[in-house]
C-alpha cells in the first residue's frame, strides 16, 4: 500500500511509504495523505472477520494499511497492548437503546474519550518505528482539553518520544487539567500557559517555524490529519456491523463530527465492503458540514461556542480528504479549491462534488437546546446517561430514522464518558453522573503543574530543557 498527497497535481504524482505517512502525519505540500487505492473485501472476507477480538482484528484492519512497515504479528503485539489499558474487555461494546438504535460505546480508554482507540495505538506504532530507525522525537501540540489528554496517555513512556502539551491556565476544567497532570511519567509534560488557547497554538506554531529548534528536536505532531488514525478507527465500524449482522445485514452509522476525522473513517469502511446504508454526520452550531450536505456551500463562519466542545470546529481538516475524491482524485483541482477557500471564506461552487457527497452522507445540525432534550429524553426512555457529544448523534440519528421505515440497525457513536461533561448532564436529568473509578481516582493524585509565562522563548528553554534527543538506537530491542 502507497499513499498520496491530496494536492499533489502532477501527471505522476509521488508515492509515499506508510512509515513516511506516519511519522510526517502532513504531506511537504501541505496536503493530507490518502491511500492510492483500496481493494475491498468480499463477502468471505468480511465474514471471515466476525467474532474476533477487538484487538485481533484491529491488527488484521491496520495490516491492509501498513504495506511492508510491519508485519502482522508485530501489529498483534501492538494491537493487544494498546487495547489491553481499555476498562472493557469488548472494548468498544455496542448498548441497545431501542428496537433500532443502538450506542457504540467508544469511552473505555484511559482518557475516557474515542481518541484513545487510535491514539493508544498509533502512540505505540510511532515508538515502535522510531526505535528501529534510532530516531527520537519531540512532540508539541496546544489543547483546548480533551485531545491534550489522549496524546499524552498515548505517549507516555515511550523510549523514542518526548511530548509536551500546552493548555491554558485556567481555561480548560478540573478533570481535563487532572488528566494532564497527573500522568506521572518521565517524558511526557502539561504546560500551563499564562494565556488563551490561541496563545498556546501561536507558540506551538512558532517552535516549529523556528528551523534550528525543530531540526535539533526533531518536533512532531499527532494531530487528527495523521492517516494512521483515521485507519485505526475503521476497526469500530467494522466491529459494530459485523456484531449487527453485516455482511448479510446492513448497518448505518451516526457520528458526532468535528474535523471530519471519526467519519471519514466510517467512509473507509464502506469502501473496504462494509455494507453501510447511512452514514449521518451530526454536527452543533458549528454546522458548516451540515450547511454543505444542504445546500452545496461551504462557507466559514465564526465559531460559537457549544455544549459539544470537541465540535467547535469550523474548517474540518479532514474534510481535504473526501474532497480528493469528489474531485475524481485531482491535486491540482483540490489544492485550488482550498487556496480560493482560505482567501475568500468560501469554497468554490461546484454542483457535481455537491450531489456525490450527498449520496454519501447526511447530516443534521442539532443545536443546544436539541442536545440537552436528546440527553433528557435517552435517559427517562432507556435510563442511559449520554454526554453532549454522543447527544448530537443520538439525535441527528432519530431525525435521520424519522425520514425512512426502514428497519437497518442505527449506531451513534458515544464519543466521551457522560462523566466527563457533569455540568450539561446534570442540567439535562437533574443528576450528577458518578465518576468512574479511574477518574474518581485522579482526585486523589498529585498534580504536577508547570507554569510558563506566555512567550516562546521561555517554552523553548523549557523544551530544549526537558527533551531527550535522539540517541543511538534508543529503544531498540
Ligand atoms: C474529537 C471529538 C469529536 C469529533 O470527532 P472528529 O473526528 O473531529 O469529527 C466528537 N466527540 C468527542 C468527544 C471528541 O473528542
Amino acid at each position: 500500500m502507497r499513499y498520496l498527497s491530496t494536492r499533489d497535481g502532477r501527471a505522476d504524482p509521488a508515492t509515499h511509504t506508510f512509515e513516511d505517512v506516519l511519522l510526517a502525519g502532513l504531506a511537504e505540500d501541505g496536503g493530507l495523505y490518502v491511500p492510492q487505492g483500496l481493494a475491498a473485501l468480499d463477502g468471505a472476507g468480511l465474514r471471515a472477520l466476525a467474532g474476533l477480538s477487538y484487538a485481533e482484528l484491529a491488527a488484521r484492519v491496520m495490516a491492509l494499511f501498513t504495506g511492508e512497515a510491519f508485519d502482522i504479528a508485530e501489529l498483534r503485539r501492538l494491537s493487544e497492548t494498546a487495547y489491553g489499558n481499555f476498562r472493557h474487555a469488548a472494548v468498544a461494546p455496542l448498548v441497545q437503546l431501542d428496537d433500532r438504535l443502538w450506542l457504540l460505546e467508544l469511552f473505555h480508554g484511559p482518557t475516557l474519550a474515542f481518541k484513545d482507540l487510535a491514539l493508544q495505538l498509533v502512540g505505540l506504532m510511532f515508538d515502535a518505528v522510531l526505535a528501529r530507525q534510532g530516531e527520537h522525537v519531540t512532540i508539541v501540540g496546544a489543547t483546548s482539553g480533551d485531545t491534550g489528554s489522549a496524546a499524552l496517555a498515548a505517549c507516555r513512556d515511550k523510549a523514542a518520544l518526548d511530548i509536551f502539551m500546552l493548555y491554558p491556565e485556567g481555561r480548560i476544567s478540573e478533570v481535563q487539567r487532572r488528566q494532564m497532570t497527573t500522568v506521572d511519567a518521565a517524558n511526557a509534560y502539561a504546560l500551563a500557559i499564562d494565556g488563551t488557547f490561541d496563545d498556546c497554538q501561536d507558540i506551538v506554531k512558532a517552535l516549529f517555524a523556528d528551523r534550528r529548534l525543530r531540526r535539533e528536536l526533531k518536533l512532531s505532531a499527532v494531530n487528527s490529519i495523521n492517516f494512521a488514525r483515521v485507519a485505526a478507527q475503521i476497526v469500530y465500524y467494522l466491529a459494530a456491523g459485523l456484531a449487527l449482522g453485516a455482511p448479510a445485514r446492513p448497518v448505518s452509522f451516526s457520528v458526532p463530527t468535528g474535523n471530519f476525522g471519526n467519519v471519514y473513517a466510517g467512509h473507509l469502511a464502506r469502501a473496504l465492503g462494509l455494507p453501510i446504508e447511512r452514514l449521518v454526520l451530526g454536527t452543533n452550531t458549528n454546522d458548516i458540514l451540515a450547511r454543505y450536505l444542504e445546500t452545496g456551500a461551504m462557507t466559514i463562519a465564526p465559531v460559537v461556542p457549544s455544549l459539544s466542545p470537541s465540535m467547535d470546529i469550523q474548517v474540518a481538516s479532514n474534510f481535504e480528504r473526501l474532497l480528493f475524491e469528489l474531485k475524481d482524485r485531482n491535486g491540482g483541482a483540490v489544492a485550488a479549491a482550498l487556496q480560493a477557500f482560505r482567501q475568500t471564506g468560501a469554497l468554490p461552487a461546484d454542483e457535481q462534488s455537491w450531489r456525490r457527497a450527498r449520496g454519501m452522507f447526511a447530516g443534521h445540525r442539532v443545536d443546544d437546546r436539541m442536545t440537552l432534550d436528546t440527553m433528557a429524553d435517552t435517559y427517562r426512555r432507556s435510563g442511559v446517561f449520554i454526554d453532549p457529544h454522543t447527544a448530537v448523534a443520538v439525535a441527528a440519528a432519530r431525525i435521520e430514522m424519522a425520514g425512512d421505515s426502514g428497519a437497518t440497525p442505527m449506531v451513534a457513536f458515544a464519543t466521551a464518558h457522560p462523566a466527563k461533561f457533569p455540568d450539561a448532564v446534570e442540567r439535562a436529568t437533574g443528576i450528577r453522573p458518578a465518576l468512574p473509578p479511574a477518574l474518581a481516582l485522579l482526585i486523589d493524585k498529585r498534580e504536577r503543574i508547570t507554569l510558563l509565562p506566555n512567550d516562546v522563548g521561555a517554552v523553548a528553554r523549557f523544551v530544549r530543557a526537558h527533551a531527550r534527543r535522539t540517541q543511538p538506537n534508543l529503544g531498540a530491542a
